[in-house]
């Protein structure tokens, strides 16, 4: 028969001899490669109690940015979303009523802002067309989750916290704890 490819083996059908019908000459084989490997470093890591490194270009889970003073910088001109190759970005505006100017920066904020991570291609094209740094790419990534829903990420899980009244949580956020 003809074969489609030249790489064909043929399969040994030669009675067993003695030494491999005791099976202890490949299991001496196969421990002798085990043991090589104790040696060896280790193309392995015990996550999650170690991590690696991140590349610089690292591009993961989005954070909303607030100001200095702890107010929210997105102004939901809707840029990002227009951007966003996977349409993973829904938003609705809302005008700042007086009395908000201590939670938004502009007169115009995002009431609702969704990302669906799991059409997100973590690109960073939302990152480079926002013209208010009001969204970024972090170095942590989407923690895995059974259901659908749990991947649209909505305004409360993006929101990076408030440096005002929320210290201790952004230091955590930003690894420093
Ligand atoms: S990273 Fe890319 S795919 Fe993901 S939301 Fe931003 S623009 Fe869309
Ligand atoms: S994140 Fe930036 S680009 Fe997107 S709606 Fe807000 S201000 Fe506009």
């Amino acid at each position: 028969m003809q074969a489609l490819t030249n790489r064909a083996k043929s399969v040994d059908r030669k009675p067993m001899t003695f030494l491999e019908s005791i099976y202890l000459w490949n299991i001496f084989k196969g421990m002798l490669i085990t043991f090589r490997h104790i040696f060896k470093k280790q193309p392995t890591i015990h996550y999650p109690e170690q991590k690696r490194p991140f590349s610089p270009v690292f591009r993961g889970l989005h954070v909303l940015n607030r100001d200095e003073e702890g107010r929210e910088r997105c102004t939901a001109c809707g840029l990002c979303a227009v951007a966003c190759p996977a349409e993973a970005i829904t938003m609705e505006a809302a005008e700042r009523v007086p009395g908000e100017e201590n939670l938004y920066r502009e007169e115009k904020y995002a009431a609702r802002y969704e990302i669906n991570m799991l059409r997100c291609i973590f690109c960073g094209l939302c990152e480079e067309a926002c013209p208010k740094d009001a969204i970024y790419l972090s170095e942590t990534f989407a923690p895995a989750n059974f259901t659908r829903t749990g991947f649209i990420y909505g305004k409360t899980d993006l929101l990076i916290p408030n440096p005002k009244t929320e210290a201790a949580d952004l230091a955590k956020a930003k690894g420093e704890l």
